[in-house]
């Protein structure tokens, strides 16, 4: 699933195209993926469209246009991403964005076809239907309103950096990554937590999701690739996530994989020995 290092390469690689282009057409494919506008408006409203900037919300990517016509939200949720080259599988195009001057396409696809697109008038409608269903961002959060929003809830820390309602764009992968760099259980309480362990944890998940994004983000199935259709690179230097039985790059110690309440068909990767539970806290339950 993409997470917020992927959708900010998608953007990176968007940004090499899309700005200062003009959209000839808008081809929608599948219209289920639309929310909140129809095909036929979105087709039309987007014909001629001069694109102005391609930017990230969380894991939203958010296509702007000049000349007040709005701009287009796409979430790759599950299994969306783009493609600036011919995709390699053409049956999973949703959505094609047919530029001029010159010429070209770049593709929208999506296996499982949960994504959404949506369209706002402006940025400020934007920014309304962003806050209601999401946090800040992982990158901009400030420390004081992480250290707020894990007080809140005793649920454990790693199912609650991967609510995006608590903050925008870490899931599985960077969670555990984030957790192992600041040597803290996945199941500790979030509310659990010291000042001085809310520092590190803070500035691990800058860290960490500053790597991903260098390596262009993680690939582990035929999910997410690049908008060339290249696999991301940080799952080959990570330090936990897929690594069970190998030693911890910190200490050696063995790293177990293990399954948490709240998070369903998808497993955690910890140090047994560098994350533990300090004996004075209880699990959450
Ligand atoms: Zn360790």
């Amino acid at each position: 699933m993409p997470e917020l290092p992927e959708v900010e390469t998608m953007v990176r690689g968007l940004r090499g195209v899309l700005p200062g282009r003009s959209l000839r057409r808008l081809e929608v494919r599948d219209p289920s993926l639309l929310q909140g506008c129809t095909a036929t408006s979105l087709v039309r409203r987007m014909r001629g469209a001069k694109v102005a900037g391609v930017s990230r919300r969380g894991k939203w990517v958010v296509v702007e246009l000049e000349d007040n016509r709005g701009l287009i939200v796409i979430q790759p949720r599950m299994t969306g991403g783009f493609w600036l080259i011919e995709p390699a599988r053409p049956e999973h195009i949703r959505l094609a964005f047919h530029l001029d001057k010159p010429e070209a396409t770049v593709w929208y696809c999506d296996a499982r076809r949960l994504g959404k697109v949506s369209w706002y008038r402006d940025a400020e409608a934007a920014e309304i239907a962003f806050c209601r269903s999401q946090g800040p961002d992982a990158l901009q959060i400030d420390r004081e309103d992480l250290a707020e929003r894990l007080a809140r809830t005793s649920r454990g820390i790693k199912p609650t950096l991967m609510d995006q309602k608590v903050l925008a764009g870490i899931g599985n992968i960077y969670a555990d990554e984030t957790l192992h760099r600041t040597g803290l259980h996945p199941e500790r309480p979030s509310s659990s937590l010291s000042l001085d362990e809310i520092a590190r944890l803070h500035s691990a998940i800058g860290e960490v999701l500053a790597r991903a994004i260098e390596l262009e983000g993680s690939s582990f199935d035929a999910g997410y690739r690049t908008v060339l259709g290249l696999e991301g690179g940080f799952l080959a230097q990570n330090s936990v996530y897929g690594r069970e039985h190998q030693p911890c790059p910190s200490c050696a110690g063995p790293i177990r994989k293990i399954r948490i309440a709240g998070l369903i068909g998808r497993p955690t990767y910890y140090c047994a020995v560098c994350q533990v539970i300090p004996t004075r806290i209880s699990r959450p339950r």
